[in-house]
């Protein structure tokens, strides 16, 4: 199954909501990154959680940053999407390592405590920003949160990384349910009866769901209506020029500096890990443009 996104909508717009399968985009994640178990498991609940919330976006141009910086071993996690099932993201330590927790990988524990922050660069002036308190770390949670209490739209997330013994990903993929200020008391009931009984994410994409199928379950009894579908892929949109650009703003002393050493510089990209070298004639073209 290649990854997707699905957009729908339940009873009568009183519900809108978002299902994914992000299988080949997490794995694509882990491989660049060579991120543990455990990372791979954080990243991948952002990635998906941040592909969705990026489709949430009416504009081409619009870009939505999810940044989470924490007390755990993970320090810290980013991930970017656009608003046409583009994400790319990091951890900034892919190496931690923890024993698992009830038999599952220790996200929350990897976390610990924190800030979550959502940028959503929508082309006005300043770009929106919302910023809560980690819940539990586990991800799911801490976006459920961010929903109702920064944004005010009361929300149930599922986000769910499956890992295969080899460590490789075997599944991935969530679900964003959210319901309108207008929603009858009906309509609130059977939804928060339905996601009472639910499978949880991972067992229902080994199950073989499809994003259409998981809705299915959430929202059933609701008249599930899919609006559209997109693919969803990891993307990074770096080239050697952009990171020139972050070399010239480094400035020139550092710049010189490298020079001095008289050796070619790697410079990666935070975002996909792609590196980029830099010989010494070409440092020495990007110090005449560095301007401070
Ligand atoms: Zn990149």
């Amino acid at each position: 199954m290649k990854d997707y996104i699905v957009r729908a909508a339940a009873a009568n717009t009183q519900i809108r909501a978002f299902a994914a399968v992000t299988t080949e985009l997490v794995e694509e994640a882990r491989q660049r990154h060579g991120t543990s178990p455990v990372a791979t498991a954080a990243l991948g609940r952002l990635l998906t959680g941040g592909v969705m919330m990026g489709s949430m976006m009416k504009n081409e141009e619009d870009m939505l940053t999810i940044q989470i910086k924490c007390s755990g071993q993970i320090g810290g996690l980013t991930v970017t999407a656009d608003s046409r099932g583009h994400v790319k993201g990091y951890v900034y330590n892919p190496d931690v390592m923890l024993p698992p927790k009830n038999g599952k990988l220790d996200v929350g524990g990897a976390l610990g405590q924190g800030v979550l922050t959502v940028i959503k660069d929508m082309g006005l002036k300043e770009p929106y920003s919302g910023q809560t308190i980690l819940q539990t770390g586990e991800i799911a949670e801490d976006l459920t949160y961010y929903f109702a209490t920064s944004e005010q739209v009361p929300s149930s997330v599922g986000l769910g990384v499956l890992m295969e013994k080899d460590n490789t990903v075997r599944c991935a993929g969530g679900f964003i349910v959210q319901v309108m200020p207008f929603i009858e008391d009906k309509v609130l009931e059977k939804l928060e009866q339905n996601v009472q009984k639910i499978q949880s994410v991972t067992s229902m994409l080994d199950n073989g769901h499809t994003p259409e199928e998981m809705l299915g379950q959430v929202l059933e009894g609701l008249d599930l209506e899919i609006t559209d579908t997109l693919p969803a892929e990891f993307y990074c949109n770096c080239s050697k020029e952009r990171i020139e650009k972050a070399i010239i703003s480094v400035g020139r002393r550092e710049i010189q500096s490298m020079i001095d050493d008289g050796r070619e510089i790697e410079v990666k990209c935070h975002f996909c890990n792609t590196a980029y070298k830099y010989s010494v004639d070409e440092l020495k073209e990007l110090l005449k443009r560095a301007v401070k």
